[in-house]
């Protein structure tokens, strides 16, 4: 795709009601694009609804055309206006499958039988059945024998329940030789084994759909919705699903933190940039006429560019076939503000420091013993991303540079300063020894709470797989039983001048461990190979909170510390490598491990605490900074070919209005070859003044920040 201004027009309607789509007319839409600035479109060829917007042979026809083709008119007419066009196919998610073809229904194992994902009126098909497999096959052949799309869009190719249905049942029972477990349970190898083939099922049924499109046209680029890649185990999706997809881009619709995060994670991951964000121009899907305000879609699209990612704004158009023309003025008034930017995108994001999300940890241990006939399964907590957008909070408000990666990256571990491992709940052989290789190599790593004590087929030694690099272990005497602290709450006494500092006016830090989805800590024991930078205090009667009558408790409203146990919370571990350094790293490798998952709480003592745990593990400066609040996004990427940096900032409140901020300065540290030649504004041209520090940073101002600024400074290099 060339373009970053990109749009789709969500068509789920269906034609028991010969009104629907009486009025759509291709052409007036793909004008009305042109005109709003958008450079790259998506048509709907098959929705939810299952009726095909095309004449085909396979299905069924929506009633609207009436010897129409709309997917073919509308090509031509996007073709007629220089539109890039891309197909959209709804897998999976085909009510009109699910009539006509009972026996292709996904059967889910907990209520309701219908509409398990999203609510009643979605029917599912299974991507196991064998029948539904060959028509959605016979549909993408004549989809493509018949139209010149620029690209393919699959939404949907997920579970949305556990399905139960024949198919999924003789398949597991064929490649397992086991019956599907009745019940959750992360440390049996059957229930691990289930979960496994789930995955790996949908990410064969995507590379299907994905090959089937590339045998025909096999230079157009091909992608499946990543929007759930972060959700919970029950959709049944690993990253390897990304391997269908020739770059990463999804529909979300949550706040600043979820762009944050999403946007560095779909950069780490995506085999080609640019990555896409997408979201809708209402507050939600499900809300037709409520438009989020001008300024927050437009912040969203300049948060795309900041991350060199392009912006997909949805809208759905009305049930007759208009839409509500006034939006597209206003949305045409963001994406021309977005041409001039498009010629300085892309490149490298410039990362010291990783924070390392697992898809095996989208699972939360209090699920054992659940039963898959239960619901609620389906929105389960995840406390790995609960401390992995936690980290991502804090390193944002911090202006650190860093980015988001998967085991997809482990082989590259050694150009980050600092790994972080947040919570990791389930870890193999392969990421655990990769991590060992980067420590010992000279490589920086804070790791929390439970990472690396159970492995991804279940099994739990009863020790920290990087109890050597950690240097200490679980205390734990049943094993992997790491449940035994919870009680009402804990505290963490710093015990380090730094940290002791960075925290003040309170002398500790508070950890609840009151629920089993919240924040937790592990038994260490008293024996360490590393330094104790924090210890563990606990209130008087612990574990127990007390009650009237036996009166074991200090203060009647809280339970204030009282007991310094001594036992380590935090450990330091400096390894002393064969080799010296690498990554960025000199001399020895060290690791920080932290009991108490600290990223996970929203707070400031909590933040600055866990900040001041990376400034130990960093040694110096990071590659860039700022002095800005920390609600702006400063983001740098890297553009080699050009011999430039893009420099970004986002003004993001949380709150309208965006109010322009004075006088921000920033700094950034080149590579010791290059040298810096002319800062410039993208938008006015304007040529900014900078200085070079002694330690060869280029160090310059920014006079006002109103909604977003992209700074190119242009470099040269030695001969
Ligand atoms: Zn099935």
């Amino acid at each position: 795709m060339s373009s970053y201004r990109r749009f789709l027009l969500d068509m789920h309607i269906p034609d028991w009601d010969q009104a629907f789509l009486s009025a759509y007319d291709p052409r007036e839409m793909a004008a009305r694009w042109s005109a709003a600035g958008i450079g790259s479109v998506m048509l709907y060829c098959l929705s939810h609804v299952g009726l095909a917007y095309w004449p085909t042979k396979v299905g069924t026809v929506h009633g609207a055309l009436a010897g129409h083709d709309f997917v073919g008119e509308s090509l031509a007419a996007c073709q007629g206006e220089g539109l890039e066009a891309y197909a959209y196919y709804s897998a999976i998610f085909n009510n009109q499958a699910w009539h006509e073809h009972p026996d292709w229904r996904i059967v889910p194992s907990a209520p309701p039988a219908i509409g398990s994902f999203m609510g009643k009126r979605y029917g599912h098909v299974c991507p196991n059945n064998a029948g539904y497999r060959g028509f959605a096959i016979a549909q993408i052949d004549e989809l493509l024998e018949h139209y010149e799309f620029d690209g393919f869009f699959f939404d949907m190719t997920f579970w949305p329940a556990i399905c139960l249905c024949p198919s999924c049942r003789d398949r597991f029972r064929s490649e397992s030789s086991l019956e599907i477990p009745e019940t959750v349970d992360w440390s049996a190898s059957s229930w691990c084994a289930f979960q496994a083939a789930r995955e790996h099922w949908m990410t064969e049924f995507a590379l299907l759909l994905t090959n089937r499109v590339k045998a025909q046209r096999p230079g157009i680029p091909v992608y499946h919705n990543a929007a759930v890649l972060l959700h919970n185990w029950s959709r049944g999706i690993d990253f390897d699903h990304t391997d269908a997809s020739d770059f990463l881009g999804g529909d979300f619709y949550g706040g600043g933190l979820e762009q944050q995060m999403i946007s560095r994670f779909m950069t780490g991951l995506s085999r080609s940039r640019p990555v896409e964000f997408m979201t809708s121009r209402t507050m939600h899907l499900k809300d037709h006429v409520q438009s989020k305000s001008f300024s927050r879609i437009e912040m969203q699209a300049f948060a795309a560019m900041s991350f060199g990612a392009a912006i997909r704004f949805i809208d759905a158009i009305d049930p007759s076939g208009t839409v509500n023309t006034g939006v597209y003025r206003e949305l045409a008034g963001i994406y021309q503000s977005l041409i001039p930017l498009e010629p300085y995108l892309g490149g490298e994001p410039v990362e010291d420091i990783a924070v390392y999300v697992s898809d095996r940890s989208r699972m939360n241990f209090s699920e054992n013993g659940r039963s898959i006939h239960e619901s609620g399964l389906r929105s389960g907590s995840m406390p790995h991303m609960t401390a992995a957008l936690g980290a991502v909070r804090a390193l944002q408000r911090a202006h650190l540079p860093f980015g988001v990666i998967t085991r997809k990256a482990l082989a590259r571990l050694g150009t980050y300063k600092v790994v972080i491992l947040p919570d990791v709940l389930r870890m193999d052989e392969v990421e655990i020894e990769a991590i060992r290789k980067y420590v010992t190599s000279g490589g920086r790593l804070y790791a929390s709470r439970r990472s690396s004590l159970t492995l991804s087929d279940g099994m739990r030694p009863g020790t920290f797989g990087l109890a050597d690099i950690f240097g200490c272990d679980t205390a734990s005497d049943a094993p992997g039983d790491v449940t035994n602290l919870a009680g009402t709450i804990a505290y963490i006494q710093p015990k380090d001048c730094d940290l002791i500092r960075a925290v003040l006016p309170q002398t500790m830090l508070s950890h609840d461990l009151g629920t089993d989805d919240g924040p937790g800590m592990v038994p260490l024991h008293m024996e360490t190979q590393g330094a104790v930078l924090g210890t563990l205090n606990l209130p008087y009667g612990w574990p127990e909170a007390g009650t009237v009558e036996d009166q074991d408790w200090a203060s009647i409203h809280s339970s204030p510390p009282w007991n310094d146990t001594c036992r380590p919370v935090i450990v330091e571990h400096v390894i002393n490598t064969a080799s010296g350094g690498s990554g960025g790293c000199t001399g020895c490798g060290r690791a920080i491990y932290s009991a108490a998952d600290i990223e996970s709480v929203d707070h400031w003592a909590h933040e600055r605490f866990f900040l001041s745990l990376l400034g130990r593990l960093l040694d110096g400066s990071p590659t860039y900074g700022t002095d800005a609040p920390p609600f702006v996004w400063m983001n740098v990427l890297h553009q080699p070919m050009d011999q430039r940096y893009a420099i970004s900032f986002l003004n993001h409140p949380s709150d309208d209005p965006v109010v322009p901020i004075h006088g921000i300065t920033f700094w950034l540290s080149l590579p010791p070859a290059c040298i810096p030649r002319v800062l410039t504004a993208v938008a006015t041209k304007e040529v900014l003044a900078f200085s070079v520090s002694g330690a060869g940073a280029v160090e310059a101002r920014l006079e006002r920040l109103d909604t977003f600024q992209l700074l190119i400074l242009d470099y040269s290099t030695e001969p």
